[in-house]
């Protein structure tokens, strides 16, 4: 039993990161957001021209090779690195969005992540939070959480989130965006996005920011 990592899984635009980070905050305790090392390395392949939309595993296999994905602690914060490039805001980068799901697929992509994340238990408690964190990355954390909510609910929260959304963006094209981006991690052959058995299933439409955090922190203690 895995008794350092709380691992929060769930579908996109569900609240999983503002969750983490107010749980990463309360417990003083390092938060670690595994879309953000996808959204990198999207990020790098878009750099490099890889096709996208059709990826390749031999073209992909060789731009892994020249990657490195680093977490660089600032202040309080782990800040994320490729081939030391703070990464920053570049990756909420619409384009980044729209193609993260199709890399993400990608069977030599979610090998070469396994080790780099599950290596970060090596800080101690931390927060992870994901897609796949309590089925496969650490499937014996005892601290399972599946955070979800309505769509129209993700719609409209992600919708406020400014710099995540094209300008001239609506609620039903948002809406679609996150759809398709559940459509492809949830029926991808690797790792697809699920609720572990073991993990407890937050349904976050009618709760407040502070009343997730607050169950999740008194579900670990
Ligand atoms: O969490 P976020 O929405 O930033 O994740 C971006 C994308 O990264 C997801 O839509 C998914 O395709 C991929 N991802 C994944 N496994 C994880 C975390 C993210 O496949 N553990």
């Amino acid at each position: 039993m895995i008794d350092n990592v709380i691992a929060i899984d769930g579908p996109a635009a569900s609240g999983k990161s503002t969750i983490a980070q107010k749980v990463s905050e309360t417990l003083s305790i390092p938060y670690i957001s595994t879309g953000n090392m996808y959204r990198a390395l999207t990020w790098y392949a878009l750099q490099k021209g890889l096709d996208l939309n059709n990826p390749d595993e031999k073209a992909m296999k060789d731009l892994l090779a020249t990657a490195e994905l680093t977490y660089a602690k600032a202040g309080d914060k782990f800040e994320i690195r490729l081939n030391k490039q703070e990464m920053g805001p570049l990756i909420r980068a619409p384009e980044v969005t729209s193609h993260v799901s199709n890399l993400a697929a990608m069977p030599c992509v979610r090998e070469w992540m396994l080790d780099k994340q599950r290596s970060l238990a090596k800080l101690g408690l931390i927060v992870m939070e994901g897609r796949d964190i309590g089925t496969v990355i650490f499937p014996g954390s005892k601290n399972k959480f599946f955070l979800t909510a309505s769509p129209m609910v993700r719609a409209k929260r992600r919708l406020a989130q400014s710099g995540e959304t094209t300008d001239g963006s609506t609620i039903e094209s948002v809406a679609r965006e996150i759809e398709e981006r559940d459509r492809i991690d949830t029926t991808r052959k690797t790792a697809p996005l699920r609720k572990a058995d073991d993990a407890l299933l937050i349904d976050s439409s009618d709760m407040t920011i502070e009343e997730v955090v607050n169950k999740i922190i008194s579900c670990v203690k």
